[in-house]
């Protein structure tokens, strides 16, 4: 049963100012009757956030930074759009009751927001592929208990959402990931200890937001992907491949049991996928080009360089230690690109750091969020320190946390 084209269907957007939440404003303006806006939600842009609000006709915009509240409410006077501020007015926002969310937060901070939207049994569409690392278990756990379905939007899992026999789950042999390989990868170790930030959000391929392209540019964005996989399709990271692709015409594919491979092509433009999410299960027209292959002619594939790009490996190390192993993968990574794109760390030592991290900071079970926050928090001071180690306030507190836990 598809959507029928007069069918309406609510959307809140969280995020809406990033890269993934203006292609998805931008699809949904072609089609304003079709998807009504309940809510928006933005960080820090508030300029942006109030004028998607008044041209989508938004019941509410929420603004994160409160301190931006006073500005919001001056741009939507007389808009009769609410406004409200603050991390629990974002999570509110994802609590009212749009048929659709769309969970386009970077980082942990998307994981609460995300989880109220699952919890209240909601279609989510999940951009937002830390939470499902920082909290994969639970986050899935929770889906199962309120009847959520979780669309992805991660173009390599959206790419398996739409060829995954969901009825057949043993006829599948593996899952395999297609990657661009970033801005760096034909580059060599010392030619990589010298990029900038500026040339590594520089993506090959794809257009997206500073902390992702960094990822994509360590490779911890596979890495990310290949966790996030594994839990939205209850796959073993054994039964994961990570396959070079650097046209981005491929999207990833599922292997089969018989030998069959399934495979989703497109141009690389994000708002195919997220036009699956929005649309599912019918589809609808997006403004992505076309795929000519005659034009691209050929399509190439290599085997990853995990002497270049060692966070493949540790994403797969966390996933076999298991619990909270990949919460403090993710921390540590979050800390170590903000401290890259702030000019404190060079691009090697992201990876360096995540591994120091994840090798010394305990982990444990990941029950609720309380144990989320206690190993991200945790994760987090020790990175930090990692970076700034004058700071031994917070050795000191790291250590403490370590022998409570034994
Ligand atoms: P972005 O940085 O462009 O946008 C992030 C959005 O989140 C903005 O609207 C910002 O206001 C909001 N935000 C940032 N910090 C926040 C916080 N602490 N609390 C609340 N809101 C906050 O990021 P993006 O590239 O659009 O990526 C969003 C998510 O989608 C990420 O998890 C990313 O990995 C994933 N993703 C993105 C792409 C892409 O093409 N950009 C592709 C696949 C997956
Ligand atoms: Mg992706």
């Amino acid at each position: 049963m598809g959507l029928s084209n007069n069918a309406s269907r609510s959307i809140t957007i969280l995020g809406s100012t990033g890269s993934v939440g203006r292609s998805t404003v931008d699809l949904i303006a072609r089609e304003p009757e079709r998807f009504p806006i309940e809510a928006l939600t933005a960080q820090s842009n508030v300029s942006l956030l109030a004028e998607q609000a008044v041209s989508l006709k938004a019941k509410l915009a929420v603004i994160g930074d409160e301190a931006l509240l006073p500005e919001l409410r001056q741009r939507l006077a007389g808009s009769g759009v609410e406004t409200a501020a603050g991390v629990a007015a974002i999570v509110e926002a994802a609590d009212r009751p749009a048929d659709l969310v769309m969970a386009a937060i970077v980082g942990a901070a998307g994981l609460e927001p995300t989880l109220a939207a699952v919890r209240r049994g909601a279609l989510v569409a999940l951009a937002n592929k830390e939470s499902l690392v920082c909290a994969g278990p639970l986050v899935m756990r929770e889906a199962a208990l309120h009847g959520a379905t979780i669309l992805p939007v991660d173009s390599e899992h959206n790419a398996i959402f739409q060829v995954f026999d969901f009825d057949n789950p043993d006829s599948i042999d593996r899952i395999i990931l297609t990657a661009s390989g970033g801005p760096f990868r034909t580059l060599n170790l010392s030619e990589m200890r010298e990029v900038t930030p500026a040339q590594a959000i520089a993506h090959p391929v794809w257009s997206m937001g500073a902390k992702i392209s960094v990822d994509s540019a360590t490779l911890m964005n596979k890495g990310l992907e290949l966790i996030e996989a594994s839990f939205l399709f209850s796959v073993p990271e054994t039964k994961i491949e990570v396959l070079i692709h650097p046209q981005s015409v491929i999207h990833s594919m599922v292997s089969y049991v018989d030998g069959s491979v399934l495979a989703q092509l497109g141009t690389p433009d994000m708002r195919t996928p997220i036009s699956v999410a929005l649309a599912w299960p019918g589809r609808m027209a997006t403004p992505a080009a076309r795929l000519d292959l005659a034009a691209i002619a050929r399509l190439t594939f290599e085997v990853p360089d995990f002497a270049r790009f060692p966070a493949l490996n540790l994403t797969r190390q966390a996933l076999q230690s298991g619990g909270s192993a990949p919460t403090i993968l993710n921390a540590a990574n979050e800390v170590a690109v903000d401290a890259f794109l702030n000019g404190r760390i060079g691009f090697l030592d992201i990876t360096r750091i995540v591994e120091q991290t994840l090798s010394r900071v305990p982990s444990g079970p990941l029950g609720e969020l309380a144990a989320v926050h206690e190993a991200d928090g945790a994760a987090r001071r020790y990175a930090m320190q990692l970076i700034d180690p004058t700071d031994d306030d917070r050795v000191v507190r790291v250590q403490t946390r370590g022998r409570n836990r034994r």
